[in-house]
């Protein structure tokens, strides 16, 4: 019998990957393709839903082709993507009515903004575990049945179907067939009760979203759907593995027990931290949310994000032209030449946990005659470090679990320079995973459990493969001396507004 192997999807948000799996866990092709950004305004982020599907065939495609991999031999397919971004779509025709509206997008601070002003804060913190912001879904469909013409007639006749990207990719594959998402995916869209672990009707008379749009909700590892045979190379595979970026990346670094912490660093930097089979409520304005769902058991996870990690380096690119890529920013910090005096606070989309201000905008601080480029560059390389300290500082005290090492992935986690300062100013061993793409791992490991490709999770455990340590080298004082520097420095940003 010819060998068989896992199909990861793996949909983020400036690129789709494709990544296929042996049982050992070990890559054995990829392919990737860069997702366009629309910016229709300051401050909006939008996709085109059909740009993603096609960039998500021609990934699938590559990836099979190159690695001459037949498609029959794939015994499974797993679906990770960018959480929260919400696609409206005609349910007979199958055309979005509006462009994806991307997590990141503010179009809809103002809905958030009058949420909150009309007292629902704590009522949505309980029933959802999310703090009130325009990043999660719900505000996002408001907008669009608002938005575009007759929009909410037909959703409340049942013609219009919403779904995160991962929804939407299924429907696709399976030409309408499912219509599904996971739970882990759904407690992002604040629209799913995660102790009920239903749709609450409330949030949905709230919001005057119709249920009908709603797909059902599944757990983490079990059968979605079925290819349509002319949608994947004339084959029928399961799609049996699903869920949201950063719970994949959780899971691919087989963070399974209670207290186990990862941060990937990507556009956004996301720390993730299994809390075991009930819900911790953050003191902090951390999210609650569902870490995953396998076998019946189901894991709650407290999670705190950076919006804007890779993307500041990327602003270095694009925008101030100090750079040519983002790689070359590991050496050029370490040809700086300042004393870590120079703050660069990238708060382009506000900030978010502990300090969640929507309305904030980036700053530079300490700057003098002399700073360069390389200075720059050194501070927004730090400014990733210090808003990751930030956030598992505060998930140490609202959990009360000191936390050891710190399980790290992503692209930007490739930066040597990055890592040892993230080591350096949180005091504690970094441990880097030997596969970067923990992502497309975590969601591939789902699809074979949901197959029984992979037993259970001790089968699963088996594959783990150590990478690269990073130890704490900076004294102490020094330590406490720079991250004051940036608490006053955040203190000041949110202070300043014109
Ligand atoms: P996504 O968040 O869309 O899934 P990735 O995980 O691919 O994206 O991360 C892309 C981000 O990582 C980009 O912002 C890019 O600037 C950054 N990045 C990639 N490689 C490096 C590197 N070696 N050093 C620093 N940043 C990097």
């Amino acid at each position: 019998m010819d060998k068989e192997y896992i199909l990861a999807i793996d949909e983020g948000t400036t690129t789709a990957r494709a990544i296929i799996f042996d049982h050992s866990g070990k890559q054995v092709a990829i392919a990737r393709h860069p997702i366009r950004q629309i910016l229709p305004n300051p401050g909006w982020v939008e996709h085109e839903p059909n740009e993603i599907w096609n960039a998500v065939q021609t990934t699938i495609a590559t990836a099979l082709i190159d690695s001459g991999i037949k498609p029959k031999q794939i015994k499974a397919i797993g679906i990770a993507s960018q959480r929260e971004t919400t696609v409206v779509w005609d349910k007979k025709t199958g055309l979005p009515i509006y462009n994806a509206i991307v997590w990141q997008s503010r179009q809809t601070s103002k809905l958030a903004n009058d949420l909150i002003e009309a007292g629902y804060k704590d009522e949505i913190h309980q029933k959802t575990g999310l703090i009130i912001s325009p990043y999660f879904s719900a505000t996002k469909i408001r907008w669009i049945l608002d938005h575009v013409k007759g929009a909410q007639k037909r959703a409340e006749n049942g013609e219009l179907l919403f779904g995160t990207i991962n929804t939407w990719l299924l429907w696709k594959l399976t030409d309408g067939d499912s219509f599904m998402t996971d739970c882990a995916n759904a407690s992002r869209t604040m629209l799913y009760n995660i102790n009920t672990l239903k749709w609450d009707e409330e949030l949905l008379k709230i919001f005057n979203i119709p249920k009908a749009m709603l797909p059902e909700v599944k757990s983490n590892a079990e059968v979605f759907g079925i290819t349509k045979n002319y949608q994947f190379y004339g084959s029928e595979i399961p799609i049996s593995g699903m869920t949201g970026s950063q719970q994949a990346s959780l899971f691919g670094q087989m963070a399974f027990e209670p207290g186990m912490v990862k941060n990937t660093y990507g556009t956004g930097a996301f720390a993730v931290m299994n809390t075991g089979n009930k819900p911790a409520m953050s003191d902090n304005n951390l999210l609650t949310t569902i870490a995953y769902s396998v076998d019946g058991e189901i894991k709650y996870a407290l999670e705190g994000s950076v919006f804007i990690a890779g993307a500041a380096l990327q602003w270095l690119r694009d925008d101030m032209k100090l750079i040519s890529n983002t790689p070359s920013t590991s050496l050029a910090a370490k040809k700086s030449t300042d004393l870590d005096e120079v703050y660069v606070v990238p708060a382009f989309a506000g900030l978010g946990a502990p300090y969640w201000d929507n309305q904030a905008h980036g700053t530079i601080f300490g700057i003098t005659r002399g700073t360069s480029d390389n200075d720059i560059i050194k501070a927004t390389l730090q400014a990733i470090a210090y808003q990751t300290k930030d956030i598992i500082e505060t998930m140490s005290s609202d959990s009360r679990i000191p936390i050891e090492v710190l399980k790290v992935d992503g692209a930007a986690s490739a930066n040597d320079y990055l890592m040892q300062f993230q080591a350096d100013i949180l005091g504690i061993s970094l441990q880097r995973s030997s596969e970067l793409e923990t992502t497309s791992l975590g969601v591939a490991f789902m699809a074979g459990l949901g197959v029984g490709y992979w037993k259970d999770l001790d089968d699963i455990k088996q594959n783990y493969q150590a990478g690269k340590v990073y130890q704490p080298e900076m004294s102490e004082t020094k330590r406490l001396d720079l991250y004051g520097g940036w608490k006053n420095a955040v203190e000041a940003t949110m202070d300043f507004k014109h």
